[in-house]
């Protein structure tokens, strides 16, 4: 099986690209949608989230206190990082599940999309492939999405720049312009990664 990972910082266009790569009929496993499955009453991640924050980490129905805990770890770089090696470690453990149910299923190709590339996710991918923007138009589409200037700049900051993504890039698509563009870009490249490769998309 042919394993592409998604990435790109927060604002980027990660997620529009693979929903773009879904409607084609691609399988794709959303680190995000994972993240909130784990963290989620009954979720894997909780028992360990609650032994190393306390209590007041979780909700009283047994999912992960997301209020609680952003208010924590969006001013604490050390706890940002700490709740984030919890969680991922949860992530990719589901990750692997569903690699090789997919497998089992004899899927040709798997894309990931995963937000932060963490290593274990770059070695994961058969291929890397980076959705990157410029800030003020990230930051712009931020403000669309409700999130205020301060918030947008903070959370950027907080990533890795696009110059750290596009080092771990295989491939990078550019979707700073009109969505076309980006689609066309990713058609290129399903054309010439996939369809070459005997995939049929
Ligand atoms: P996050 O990490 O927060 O999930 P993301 O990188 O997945 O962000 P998207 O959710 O795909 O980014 O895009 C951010 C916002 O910008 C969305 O509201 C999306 O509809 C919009 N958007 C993405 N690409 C474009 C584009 N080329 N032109 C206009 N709007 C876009």
């Amino acid at each position: 099986m042919f394993i592409v990972g998604v990435t790109g910082g927060i604002g980027s266009g990660k997620t529009t690209v693979s929903r773009y790569l879904e409607d084609k009929g691609l399988v794709v496993l959303d680190a995000d949608r994972i993240s909130g499955e784990v963290t989620a009453a009954g979720g894997s991640a909780v028992e360990e989230v609650a032994e190393v924050f306390g209590p007041s980490s979780v909700d009283i129905d047994g999912a992960m206190n997301r209020k609680y805990m952003s208010d924590i770890v969006f001013h604490d770089r050390m706890k940002l990082d700490l709740l984030s090696s919890i969680v991922h470690k949860h992530v990719f453990f589901e990750m692997e599940k569903k690699i090789e149910e997919e497998t089992s299923k004899n899927t040709k190709c798997l894309i990931l999309d995963v937000p932060i590339p963490v290593q274990r996710f770059v070695d994961m991918s058969d291929q890397v492939w980076v959705v990157t923007c410029d800030t003020a138009t990230r930051i712009s589409r931020l403000l669309d999405r409700g999130l205020s200037y301060e918030e947008a700049q903070r959370r950027i900051a907080m990533q890795l720049s696009d110059e750290e993504y596009s080092d771990l890039a295989d491939f990078v698509i550019d979707n700073s312009g009109r969505l076309e563009q980006t689609y066309a870009r990713v058609d290129e490249l399903i054309k010439t990664q996939l369809v070459e490769r005997g995939i049929r998309v």
